[in-house]
């Protein structure tokens, strides 16, 4: 694994990394699945924009504006080859997965939604692949079918077969490739395929996959497409949404105003061409910039390489707690279906005071309903403990994490 992927050298890379906490420790960061942090070559390439040519894109025809009109288009240009997308208009720049999702349902599903349709959506969604189709049904008189997961965190995929039977007035699928709390990655490709044969698009929810698995949406064949930079490195303030062209070209603008015009007249607006249609006002300059940076660390790393030592790293983990007394891990135990997590209650042990205790030996872990209740009320419970790892984890981290875990069963008494 370190042949492929040298773990210290890429710390090294992390500021942030390298500090202490106020009771002296070092900090042990394990909450990669709510955001991941930052190589300095990101911080670098913020600060440069800021330092050497901020200005406004697109307009003006002087020296920095056009430098940072260049350095925004390159962002775009590479996260189209990152994803393997057709076309570098394919690819918006929104403000995270939440937005990227809103969009969709706000121009497309006020489209093509109406009274009586369908949406496929799974019980394991995190609420931003929820909320947004909620407002749009409850505003179109649709309606939303839950693909339900088993015991071990797989889809059942007799009962969206069944969904998609309805082929009349199912509309669109939209699921997480990888759920952020069971950690299980789920077969997009087949999914897909099966929508498509009943000829329903669908929506990946790519913000825990793209960040931890290569993505290539010209294989996968998916419809639309979001995910969030700032897990993966780059800054937040950053989504994106790639979206097929020939559907992005029939899709309503969402944000309105400027940039996203071509001409205004007093009854009339034209609007701009694909994709500024769908980039209204001034956008993120910087930290779209940055999030190019992100790209090419995780470029020049390899996905297939941070797959490899995240599965290694993960397999290490699951083995090392699975035996504790009292822990329920939810998820699959096969840890090569699973992505980079993962998420467990301890007996007798309420997850707050898990995480609080935790963080007295500088580890960071999430605690709570990791936004995804209709999950937590399936599983029948009000929160759980998170752990999840990226290219900075070693196997030293884990083993404090584990004798941490020990430490707060033994004040628990469990
Ligand atoms: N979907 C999933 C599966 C997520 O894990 C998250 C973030 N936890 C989101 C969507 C939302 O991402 P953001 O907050 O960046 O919009």
């Amino acid at each position: 694994m370190q042949a492929l992927l040298d773990v210290y050298k890429i710390k090294q890379d992390f500021p942030i990394l390298k500090r202490k906490l106020r009771n002296g420790k070092k900090l042990i960061y394990l909450d990669n699945a709510a955001t991941t942090q930052k190589p300095k070559q990101v911080i670098d390439a913020i600060c440069k924009y800021y330092s050497e040519y901020n200005s406004n894109i697109h307009r003006a025809v002087y020296q920095i504006a056009e430098e940072a009109t260049e350095e925004y288009e390159k962002t775009r240009a590479n996260i189209q080859r990152f994803i393997n997308a057709r076309y570098p208009e394919e690819i918006i720049f929104t403000r995270n997965t939440t937005e990227s999702i809103n969009l969709i349902a706000y121009t497309w599903g006020e489209k093509n939604i109406r009274k009586g349709n369908k949406i496929i959506l799974t019980e394991y969604e995190h609420h931003s692949n929820i909320v947004p189709w909620q407002m749009l049904s409850n505003e179109k008189g649709a309606k939303i079918n839950y693909t339900d997961t088993d015991e071990n965190g797989y889809l059942n995929l007799e009962s969206f077969s069944k969904f998609l039977e309805d082929e009349e007035e199912t509309k669109l699928v939209s699921l997480s490739h990888m759920s952020n709390v069971l950690g299980t990655v789920y077969p997009a490709k087949e999914i897909i395929k099966m929508a498509h044969e009943k000829k329903v698009p669908v929506v990946i929810d790519g913000a825990q996959s793209v960040p931890h698995l290569r993505t290539d949406v010209q294989d996968l064949d998916c419809d639309f497409l979001a995910f969030s930079a700032h897990k993966m490195l780059g800054p937040t303030g950053v989504g994106i949404l790639y979206v097929k062209k020939e559907i992005l070209e029939h899709m309503p603008p969402f944000i309105t105003g400027g940039d996203m015009i071509k001409e205004v007249h007093k009854e009339n607006t034209v609007f701009n061409e694909l994709p500024y249609k769908f980039e209204g006002g001034t956008p993120n300059i910087a930290d779209v910039i940055g999030f190019n940076a992100a790209t090419e660390y995780l470029k020049r790393i390899g996905m297939e390489n941070v797959r490899d030592h995240e599965i290694e790293l993960i397999k290490y983990l699951y083995n090392s707690i699975k035996d504790i007394k009292g822990i329920k891990i939810y998820g699959p135990e096969r840890v090569i279906d699973r992505g980079g997590l993962v998420t467990f209650n301890i007996e007798g042990i309420h997850p707050h005071d898990c995480a609080t205790i935790l963080n007295d030996f500088g580890i960071a872990i999430r605690s709570g309903h990791h936004c995804a209740q209709v999950l937590m009320e399936k599983l029948d419970i009000i929160a759980s403990s998170r752990a999840s790892i990226y290219i900075y984890n070693t196997k030293e981290e884990i083993d404090i994490f584990v004798d941490a875990l020990n430490h707060v069963r033994r004040i628990f008494k469990v």
